[in-house]
């Protein structure tokens, strides 16, 4: 097993390159060990060693950290995310849950980039639910009562609304939601991996192979070593299932994305010169696309079950393809060969869409499975699972055990073939939304 990504991450290669990078090259004990370095990870190690400033902690990751998903995502850290309607008032509970654990993740990743004075892009624009087919209209009523119901600020808004705030005349209908944040999700992570206490030893490029608890340690087999642990953390998200976490409760999804570069002056201004925007789709194959900050465009338009460890550039390249065709159908005005660069990330999902957040055995902890939602809430579940670990008890924590657990899933291949044959469905009825 061999995690390594493609280079092509725009939000990744706008940082500065990274110095005094460590591999595990020999056998080690620990306290405590931590595996993966994303949001969740990161936020875990973080506040591991605030509580234990004396015990020696250990984050590895397989890759540079914060270089997974993490670092090349879509940059919504939402307060809301679409379900058309309810027919009972206990799917509503369960929908105000999820958004209780979503407003909980923008407040821990608000602190955080408080304390740390943190430059992430933030921009509480709040974002776009949009579609071009005014049959869908039905979806964003529905949606838009059970905003209602919960007391979230929205509202419909129509083509011409939507022409003039996006710069694109694609959309038909739409649902503006006051809440939710853009940001810049690789200046987000590499914050937190400046911010890790002193007592953190973090090793990348160091990839866990195996593991295995004997008594009352952990021992973790890597490449060029084996650390020994009384306690770890699984922060792998999509990589939960290939260590065997949940292995019946979580699969991996890979996603790509593609940006342009920086749009000319003349560019930005036949498109109306908007703000920065972020619209989500109404239907969950279509296209989140994004005007950034300095006029780039992002979009993400595909999701599929595919071998999570790599994506060969060919494939990238077929995939850029189809981002290009999602750009320009919004922007026909725009030349082709716009995209800077393409890249994959992998995110876990789970039949219900409910997160994993447990003691998996004594000294063994997970969190993760997000659903593409893991910006806020995975930094939340990493400082929680910490606390949870260390047997003390929060609000948060209660709020987050409260949520339905990840429900069953069938082992393979019969998992694939489901997830394949699902994604082609939802694939065919947003066509005309990538
Ligand atoms: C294209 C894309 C768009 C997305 N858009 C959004 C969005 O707009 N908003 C949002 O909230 N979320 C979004 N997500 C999801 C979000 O990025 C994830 O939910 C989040 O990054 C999860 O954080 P994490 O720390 O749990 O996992 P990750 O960031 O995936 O980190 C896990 C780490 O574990 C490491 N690892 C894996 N296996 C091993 C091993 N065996 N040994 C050691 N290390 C290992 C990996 O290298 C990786 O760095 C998107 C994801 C993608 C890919």
């Amino acid at each position: 097993m061999q995690v390594q990504n493609d280079s092509g991450c725009s939000w990744i290669n706008d940082l500065n390159p990274r110095t005094n990078i460590n591999s595990l090259l020999s056998n080690e004990e620990c306290d405590w060990l931590i595996i993966g370095a994303g949001y969740t990870g990161l936020s875990a190690a973080r506040k591991l060693g605030q509580i234990n400033s004396n015990l020696k902690i250990i984050l590895a990751d397989a890759q540079l950290a914060g270089e997974g998903a993490s670092g090349r995502n879509s940059g919504y850290l939402v307060d809301t995310t679409l379900n058309d309607g309810f027919t009972s008032n206990k799917e509503l509970q369960n929908y105000k849950k999820k958004a209780d654990i979503y407003s909980l993740g923008i407040d821990v990743v608000k602190k955080f980039i408080k304390e740390h004075q943190v430059d992430c892009d933030w921009n509480e624009s709040g974002k776009y639910f949009a579609s071009s087919k005014v049959e869908d209209k039905k979806i964003l009523e529905n949606f838009s009562n059970t905003l209602s119901k919960l007391g979230f600020e929205h509202s419909l808004l129509g083509n011409k609304e939507l022409s003039e705030k996006l710069g694109t005349s694609f959309y038909n209908i739409g649902l503006y939601t006051k809440g939710g944040i853009l940001l810049h999700p690789g200046k987000l992570v590499r914050a937190m991996i400046e911010a890790l206490p002193s007592n953190v030893i973090l090793y990348e490029n160091s990839c866990l192979l195996n593991w295995s608890k004997n008594k009352n340690f952990i021992f973790c087999n890597f490449k060029n070593g084996i650390i020994k642990s009384k306690n770890i953390i699984f922060a792998t998200n999509g990589f939960l299932k290939s260590l065997g976490i949940k292995s019946n409760y979580n699969f991996p999804i890979t996603l790509t994305a593609s940006m342009t570069r920086r749009l000319s002056e003349e560019e930005f201004k036949s498109i109306g010169k908007p703000k920065e925007w972020g619209v989500l789709p109404v239907k969950p194959m279509g296209a989140t696309i994004r005007m950034t900050k300095d006029r780039r465009i992002l979009i993400r338009n595909t999701a599929e079950v595919y071998n999570p460890y790599k994506m060969s550039q060919s494939e990238l390249y077929k995939r850029s393809l189809k981002q290009e065709t999602g750009i320009k159908k919004r922007f026909p005005q725009l030349e082709d060969n716009i995209i800077q660069s393409t890249w994959s990330g992998i995110v876990s999902r789970s039949r219900n869409s409910s997160q994993i957040f447990e003691k998996l055995d004594e000294n063994v902890f997970a969190a993760g499975c997000y659903n593409g939602s893991g910006i806020g809430v995975g930094t939340l579940f990493g400082e929680q699972i910490a606390i949870k670990a260390t047997n003390e008890s929060t609000k948060e924590i209660e709020i987050i055990e409260s949520r339905n657990k990840p429900t069953w899933l069938p082992p393979d291949p019969f998992l694939s073939l489901f997830v394949k044959l699902r994604l082609s469905f939802e694939r065919y009825k947003a066509q005309t939304e990538i």
